[in-house]
């Protein structure tokens, strides 16, 4: 995902991009893995023009992965989407003082800054996956959920209890240990 600075002008121009899961997994930092089959490919839209010497992009990010319930286990596809604005200076003969930003100005023409809004760059092309791949890791879900009122699994018997109950809760369905069992298994709060 490359964008060409020198045809940038004052005037925004729309820029798309389009990626699969082979990208995904290509952004991995070996030895890990990320997390997330993609169901349904990255799509980038990005708007971007120049004021003087800054670019600025503005865009979304919308995309389909994979993860496993929390909960339930199942396998269930989660849309992300997110949006980004970002402002790029030039970085003329400044050096980060980050040494994987410097890395990153290296390589991809391109470096942010702390708050994720403000960057450099250098050359006349930047290279946006590495931006892209962090703009996705925001957005995962720090505990996967099928959905918010996912039931879980059996503590006892590891039924599904979204598939309707288990021969435990049917047993002994008013029993203080039954509530107090259904208390403790229920996951604390949302992600
Ligand atoms: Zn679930
Ligand atoms: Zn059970």
């Amino acid at each position: 995902m490359k964008l060409s600075l020198d045809q940038l002008s004052a005037i925004s121009e729309q820029h798309a991009f389009e990626v699969d899961g082979r990208w995904w997994e290509s952004q991995a930092p070996m030895p890990s893995r990320l997390p997330g089959r993609v169901l349904e490919p990255f799509r980038v839209e990005i708007e971007a023009h120049e004021m003087g010497e800054q670019v600025h992009l503005e865009g979304s990010l919308t995309g389909t992965l994979e993860f496993e319930c929390g909960r339930c286990l199942a396998s269930y596809g989660e849309r992300i989407g997110e949006g980004f604005r970002l402002v790029l200076e030039p970085a003329g003969s400044r050096l980060p003082a980050d040494p994987e930003a410097a890395a990153a100005l290296e390589r991809d023409g391109l470096c942010l800054g702390d708050d994720f809004e403000m960057g450099w760059y250098r050359g006349f092309e930047i290279q946006l996956d590495a931006f892209c791949r962090e703009v996705i890791s925001l957005a995962l879900p720090v505990k996967p959920l099928c959905g918010e009122d996912c039931a879980g699994l059996c503590a006892r018997c590891g039924a599904d209890l979204n598939q309707g109950g288990c021969p435990c809760a049917q047993a002994r369905p008013d029993s203080p240990f039954a509530v107090l069992a259904a208390l403790r298994d229920s996951p604390e709060g949302a992600k």
